[in-house]
């Protein structure tokens, strides 16, 4: 395993839309995946898109577990959204790959899902609350939409100077 380096905004990679992985799940994209953990835990954050390191494959991870309890790490390789509730709740949303920045999002508040996981075995699930909140924030990613891109024109672009001038000051 590994720790990537994660991409931030306006990073134009961030921007593209990532490819499914054709066929089964094989041991690369699980050393993806345990790359992709560690650079999560590492962050820290609770999700991270392979699009985020810099790989456009429709790959996920996720751990929702709270701090003091055990590791629970998901893995989603080409998920789908089957299902999603009329009902919509704002969540405050943040990135790893959009530093410093937290706003509101409304998204459905439950959704249901179809992934493979990482033995490739298909799975169908619930999410609900943070679960529901973090795979469609995780999923954007792989479309190329940041969780900025849902605020008004006037906070994204307070949002993209913040990070710019973040990067200038780096350099
Ligand atoms: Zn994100």
């Amino acid at each position: 395993m590994a720790i990537r380096p994660i991409l931030v905004a306006p990073d134009a990679r961030l921007k593209q839309k990532s490819k499914p992985v054709e066929g089964a799940v094989t041991d690369e994209h699980r050393r993806l995946m345990d790359d992709m953990l560690e650079t999560m835990y590492d962050a820290p954050g609770i999700g991270l898109a392979a699009i985020q390191i810099g790989e456009p494959l429709r790959i996920i991870v996720m751990d929702l577990a709270g701090k003091d309890e055990p590791k629970a790490p998901r893995y989603f390789v080409n998920p789908e959204i089957v299902w999603k509730s009329d009902e919509v709740k704002p969540y405050e949303e943040g990135c790893l790959s959009v530093p410093d920045i937290y706003d509101d999002v409304e998204r459905p508040a439950h959704v249901k899902l179809r992934y493979m996981n990482y033995n490739g075995e298909t799975v169908e699930e619930d999410a609900h609350d943070l679960y529901a909140v973090c795979i469609q924030h995780e999923m954007d990613h792989l479309e190329g939409v940041l969780f900025i891109d849902h605020l008004s024109r006037l906070k994204r672009e307070t949002a993209l100077r913040k990070l710019k001038k973040a990067r200038a000051l780096e350099a």
